[in-house]
């Protein structure tokens, strides 16, 4: 009686088991991706792409080129406001209105293949043991990259220009932490004022009052950068993008940086180190701009080369 009992049990076991739904294969979408890996498990063009970024860009390595300067339009007139920052579960973002005279703010120059209207500035930043820009000059990475998007003005939309080779420009600009309080970037004040307001995911806030786009970057000198094409750093990855990475860094408050540091994701985890890793150039040119001061040492150098010669050599037959 017991064996029957038992073999019963066991048929029923295995009956409630094949009847056990087989989970369902959830379907991954572009906005349910996380930095737990430093996003080396995200998939698709992410995984597969050949012209993915963030890189570490190698001084030496860089080509040096006479390329032009990058021309900032209508970054001088003011922004339509209010403005609305959102924490959108993986950076804060600003959305950039059109200016009061009903243009986006664009730019064209550097190794741009037409005009780029402004789209949205965003963050990536670290916590409280590492710095957290995405990309890196000789391996130094800086405690927060500020991306401006911008995308070609000859496309309809950002997600049109997404699917578009050489589709969207992004500028990117470092930001490093000083214990100098006066270290203040009186745009950037605009967001970081409001972080804490920004602590929940999906929550956004407004910002009135007259803010200028070429407020965000303060005193950065844009003489000088780095360029290269490639791609978006979050899913899906797309290999669409033209970065120009700016050699200056903006120094501001270490206070303000702690601000990103306690926003929260869609999880309720603590949204810090929103970075991905470096990744490989596979041949990509990378080239490089020299700002007005690069220029000039040189031959700078020169001239006081020749001089202490030419003391020397009339030193030497008097
Ligand atoms: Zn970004």
């Amino acid at each position: 009686m017991k064996l029957v009992q038992l073999l019963g049990f066991y048929v029923l076991c295995l009956t409630l088991v094949a009847c056990k739904k087989k989970p369902e294969i959830k379907q991954r979408g572009p906005h349910e991706f996380n930095y737990d890996n430093q996003g080396a498990d995200w998939h698709d063009a992410c995984h597969n792409g050949r012209r993915q970024s963030p890189i570490n860009i190698d001084s030496e390595q860089a080509t040096k080129d006479s390329i032009s300067p990058i021309n900032f339009v209508s970054y001088d007139v003011p922004l339509k406001t209010p403005i609305k920052v959102t924490n959108n579960g993986h950076s804060v973002y600003m959305h950039i209105p059109d200016t009061i005279n009903g243009e986006k703010p664009y730019i064209n120059g550097g190794m741009l293949t037409g005009d780029f209207e402004a789209i949205e500035v965003h963050f990536h930043w670290g916590s409280v043991s590492r710095k957290g820009s995405e990309h890196a000059i000789n391996r130094e990475r800086f405690d927060v990259e500020m991306h401006i998007v911008h995308k070609r003005t000859d496309f309809y939309s950002v997600a049109a220009a997404k699917l578009k080779d050489g589709g969207l420009a992004v500028l990117c600009i470092f930001l490093r932490a000083s214990s100098d309080t006066d270290s203040e970037v009186y745009g950037l004040n605009n967001i970081f004022n409001q972080l804490p307001r920004l602590l929940k995911p999906n929550s956004f806030v407004s910002i009135f009052g007259e803010l200028y786009l070429k407020d965000i970057l303060g005193n950065l000198d844009t003489d000088e950068f780095y360029t290269y094409n490639g791609s978006l750093t979050t899913p899906t990855c797309n290999e669409v993008v033209t970065f120009t990475i700016f050699t200056d860094v903006l120094d501001v408050k270490r206070t303000h940086i702690e601000k990103f540091w306690a926003l929260r994701d869609s999880r309720n985890k603590l949204l810090i180190n929103n970075y991905r890793n470096f990744m490989p150039i596979n041949g990509r040119p990378i080239y490089f701009r020299a700002g007005q001061q690069n220029i000039q040492t040189m031959p700078k150098s020169y001239l006081a080369m020749l001089l202490i010669l030419s003391k020397t050599i009339i030193r030497f037959y008097k």
